[in-house]
């Protein structure tokens, strides 16, 4: 994509967190992505704890989400256009049983949710490589949202909606070319 402006991203962790994993991340979507310029936030912030769901055992994603673009508001990530947030935990929003991610379409805040982008989720022995893609491809998506994009019919693209973990390995790391020319025309 040649496209002259870039936008300035910061990955938020939300409590507790593999950093070593977010480096790979990080370094995985500086590589892949010009439209992009990533950083990663020192700020330590928690999960809101109003937001962990006692019956559920899941964490309510609206209110992450929320309390995200609370502090967006105030300014305290400063220049980031666009903060992401991560979460090693396993979360919820309403009507859906889980939910990899979460975004404010054409807002600035999103979060997506590690829990269950690791293979040992689903009985499999852990997978460090698939665990990053995932997560890269998760992160993009929700980016997307917060470009303005919604969901893209093309199962490869990565704006197609994951409704389980096959969907998520299924699409690539990379925007269509639908949704690229989207892109370039919101910027
Ligand atoms: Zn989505
Ligand atoms: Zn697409």
């Amino acid at each position: 994509m040649s496209l002259e402006r870039t936008v300035k991203v910061l990955i938020q962790p939300l409590g507790r967190l593999d950093v070593n994993a977010l480096g790979y991340v990080i370094d995985r979507l500086r590589s892949s992505f010009k439209l992009f310029d990533f950083k990663a936030s020192r700020r330590h912030m928690e999960i809101p704890e109003h937001s962990y769901n006692h019956e559920r055992g899941q964490y309510d994603s609206s209110m992450i989400l929320e309390e995200l673009y609370r502090e967006y508001s105030r300014g305290v990530f400063e220049s980031a256009e666009r903060v992401v947030g991560v979460a090693d935990v396993d979360a919820y929003v309403y009507g859906l049983n889980f939910v990899f991610g979460e975004a404010q379409l054409g807002g600035p805040v999103a979060v997506v949710y590690l829990a269950r982008l690791k293979p040992e989720f689903y009985g499999r022995p852990p997978d460090h490589a698939l665990y990053v893609e995932r997560i890269c491809k998760e992160v993009i998506h929700e980016l997307g949202h917060t470009m303005g994009l919604r969901h893209c019919p093309n199962p490869r693209c990565v704006m197609h909606f994951s409704n389980s973990i096959f969907d998520t390995d299924y699409k690539l790391l990379g925007f269509c070319l639908r949704c690229q020319s989207l892109i370039r025309r919101i910027l």
